[in-house]
């Protein structure tokens, strides 16, 4: 027969909607076994991360909004918001550094990159010259 039952819940709030996510649950109860003692029996829940560990979170991801353990957690070298392993993105800078971007930050150095090789096109009259051969040849 149970005579009572704890329940124990860890939550966090999700810093951009403030919604709250459970990350651990706990519960226990203590019932009266036959022999007249009193039993206790503990489940703890644990609610793995999105990036796929079962452990702390570290923190949320700012692209997609999900939960990051301690060891995936990160921030972009670009703006240093958080972002987790779901959303980064690893490339080699001039330096052969690596660095990590978020989704918006990569996008963002991609359109430069691209308006870059344009400039360097319009830049050699040579190439453009080309570039217009072959357009009026189309
Ligand atoms: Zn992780
Ligand atoms: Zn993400
Ligand atoms: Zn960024």
């Amino acid at each position: 027969m149970e005579i009572r039952s704890d329940k124990k819940y860890r939550v966090v709030h999700n810093p951009w909607d403030k919604t709250e996510r459970d990350v651990e649950a706990e519960e226990i109860s203590h019932s009266l076994a036959d022999t007249g003692g009193i039993e206790s029996q503990s489940v703890i829940r644990q609610v793995a991360c999105h990036c796929g560990c079962i452990k702390p979170p570290g923190g949320f991801c700012s692209s997609c909004q999900g939960i990051i353990c301690v060891d995936c957690f990160a921030r972009c070298d670009g703006c240093s918001r958080p972002v987790g392993p779901c959303c980064d993105n690893l490339i080699q800078d001039e330096n052969l550094r690596t660095i990590r971007l978020c989704k918006e930050c990569s996008n963002t150095l991609k359109r430069r990159n691209a308006s870059k090789s344009f400039l360097r096109l319009i830049s050699h009259p040579f190439v453009l010259l080309i570039s217009l051969f072959i357009q009026i040849e189309e």
